[in-house]
């Protein structure tokens, strides 16, 4: 049986990793690297975790996963106090149980892709109308992907929308299913950091948290490199705005928060993610259709982040395998 997997973020690996074994699995990503919303962004001496900044493992099956990769050293804790200001007042709160991959936040990923069937910078097109399983899939450029039975996505739940737009129910869980973006400003300054906290929060906008990358290890500490998040709400209001004024405004306010000057940023860069998180009521979810031999994983903002990519990418792999194996008796 012939898998299409589209997307290599977490969950898209860990799928192909599952399903290896059992299909002949082939993993698309329109980026150029693996990683999705684990990506690191490199320029110069500077690194940039632009999406998640760290995770957290809560079940006894995702510390099981982790373990070997924290035993040769990919996965480990980022220590070190967070900075809090509210209303005015700042406070120093240790940070627990914050997870990086290393050296790099991609290195995770990089190390699942590893002896997988992947094609980068390879952006699949939305299924064609009318086609049916087995399906011929296409890129934006119309060149032919090859023939698959399945098609599963785990990119973000809008973009699955457009890929599936003509083969879904009309009541499926895409209808409704909301994705905040996030605006993204990366500094980089040439001195290494010598203040006592690792990464802040701020309730003003547009920026409400910044992480002060180099802190984690593995990281280049010669120089210091930031990654600034603006809030959902600032994000959402300035989405479509000149990226050039978008940007001018969060550096401002970077200076204001850290009183570095601008003359002191030796490098900046912003990135717009679409959709960075989801709504914080949603469950992750999967959607499965045995009709069409369609399924994707939908991200939920309680029980979402890194590890509930990871569960759901697990749940979906359980429906997958005994149907696989059904179809090769
Ligand atoms: C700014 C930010 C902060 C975050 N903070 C945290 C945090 O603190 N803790 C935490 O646990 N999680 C956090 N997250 C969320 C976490 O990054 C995600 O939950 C997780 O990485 C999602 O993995 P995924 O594989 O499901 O999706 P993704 O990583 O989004 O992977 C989907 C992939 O599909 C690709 N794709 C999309 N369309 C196509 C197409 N047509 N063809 C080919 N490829 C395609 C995309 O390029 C992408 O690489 C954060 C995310 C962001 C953006």
């Amino acid at each position: 049986m012939r898998i299409a997997i589209i997307g290599a973020g977490i969950g898209g690996l860990t799928l192909a990793k599952e399903l290896s074994p059992h299909a002949d699995v082939v993993v698309f990503e329109k980026a150029r690297g693996v990683g999705g919303r684990m990506s690191t962004r490199r320029a110069g001496d500077y690194a940039f975790d632009h999406g998640a900044p760290s995770f957290t493992a809560q079940s006894d099956a995702f510390k099981a996963f982790l373990s070997p990769f924290e035993q040769e050293g990919t996965i480990r804790p980022w220590q070190g106090p967070c900075l809090r200001t509210d209303e005015g007042s700042t406070s120093l709160i240790e940070s627990k149980d914050r997870l990086v991959a290393a050296p790099q936040m991609n290195s995770l990923c990089k190390a699942l892709a590893a002896g997988l069937n992947m094609r980068v910078s390879c952006e699949v097109a939305p299924l064609q109308e009318g086609a049916r399983a087995p399906w011929t899939l296409k890129d934006k450029t119309e060149e032919l992907l090859g023939t698959f039975d399945w098609i599963i996505s785990t990119a973000p739940s809008p973009q699955t929308k457009r890929l599936f737009a003509h083969h879904l129910p009309e009541d499926n869980p895409f209808e409704g299913h909301v994705m905040a973006p996030s605006f993204v400003l990366m500094v980089g300054v040439q001195t290494p950091w010598h203040r006592d906290w690792t990464c802040a929060t701020f309730d003003q906008t547009p920026i409400h948290w910044i992480s002060v990358n180099t802190t984690k290890p593995g990281r280049n500490q010669a120089v210091t490199c930031f990654v600034a998040r603006a809030s959902s709400p600032w994000s959402y209001s300035h989405l479509e705005d000149n990226l050039d004024e978008v940007k001018r405004a969060v550096v401002d306010h970077f200076c204001y928060l850290t009183d570095f000057t601008p003359d002191e940023l030796s490098h900046t860069d912003l990135h717009r993610w679409r959709y960075a998180l989801p709504g914080e009521n949603q469950l992750c979810q999967t959607f499965f259709c045995k009709e069409r031999n369609v399924a994707a994983l939908i991200e939920g903002g309680k029980n979402g982040g890194v590890e509930g990519s990871w569960h759901s990418a697990q749940n979906l792999a359980k429906r997958l395998i005994p149907i696989i194996q059904g179809a090769h008796s």
